[in-house]
């Protein structure tokens, strides 16, 4: 069975994403922790937690994903932004335990001039300080595309910052397919290889994600444009073979195209319809 969802808004509350989720036949969904630009999260509302569950639940769904405001820079080199950044972190890992065994997803951050082992090193150091070992959620490092001073456009940085990071089992990678590619990952020619590469370098049980998306610009182009499946660069034979794939199709896929619900019910039909069992 393919495990799909899109990125649905979190404005009104968990139980509401499951619903929504339902509607489109999903059985997965992901969402901003919080405003990504006023960094406000919505107070935790118990009732609309044991609905969320108990949907989740009966309706067989797998992980969900949280998405970290993707204008937090834990790796700044101002230290308020910084400081900023794990406190948000904390929060957030705080919050996820009211929805427990679900995962955690970030942009490690931009290096800003300070370089890329700096970097690695400030985001590993973060991670160390935010993650408990009684944390239920697993932590996931995004593969970034490698616009500006972007950590994490390359398998090496990734592995790198898990490295250093403790509590290992906390922390896995979610694999952007428009990022990778406008990173100067092949995935149109070589996708094989692509995955070879993902696997001799950082693992591939450390993929426990993908973010499903077409690419408005070229190959290696850095630029970070997501386009609607089928719409873009990588195109629809690529998408199926993706989903396909006897190492990746087990897991759960996410849209993060430019669409309305409307569209997001017709991506997600369309991948249903050409996922093989
Ligand atoms: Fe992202
Ligand atoms: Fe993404
Ligand atoms: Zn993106």
């Amino acid at each position: 069975m393919l495990n799909i969802g899109c990125h649905l808004s979190a404005s009104n509350g968990y139980s509401e994403m499951a619903k929504q989720a339902i509607e489109i036949h999903a059985n997965t969904f992901q969402f901003f922790t919080r405003n990504p630009r006023g960094f406000k999260a919505k107070d935790i509302d118990e009732k609309d937690i044991t609905e969320f569950l108990q949907i989740v639940q009966e309706n067989n769904f797998v992980k969900v994903l949280a998405h970290a405001p993707y204008t937090l820079n834990p790796c700044s080199t101002d230290k308020r932004i910084r400081d900023l950044a794990k406190e948000i972190f904390i929060d957030d890992l705080k919050r996820m335990e009211y929805i427990p065994n679900n995962m955690y997803n970030f942009h490690p951050g931009s290096h800003v001039g300070q370089g890329i082992q700096k970097g690695i090193e400030i985001i590993s150091n973060t991670l160390n300080d935010v993650i408990t070992k009684e944390q239920t959620t697993t932590i996931l490092l995004e593969t970034m595309s490698g616009k500006g001073s972007e950590i994490g456009s390359k398998f090496e940085e990734l592995k790198q910052i898990i490295d250093k990071v403790k509590l290992k089992d906390k922390v896995g990678v979610c694999l952007d397919t428009c990022h990778i590619y406008d990173s100067g990952y092949d995935i149109v020619n070589n996708l094989d290889s692509v995955i070879e590469q993902f696997d001799n370098i950082i693992g591939l049980d450390k993929l426990k994600a993908i973010h499903l998306n077409d690419s408005k610009n070229p190959f290696s182009s850095h630029k970070d444009r997501h386009e609607q499946i089928g719409a873009g660069y990588l195109g629809i034979k690529t998408i199926e073979k993706i989903i396909n794939h006897s190492k990746l199709k087990h897991l759960p896929f996410f849209l993060e195209t430019p669409n309305e619900i409307n569209g997001y019910t017709k991506e997600i039909e369309l991948l249903k319809n050409i996922y093989k069992d």
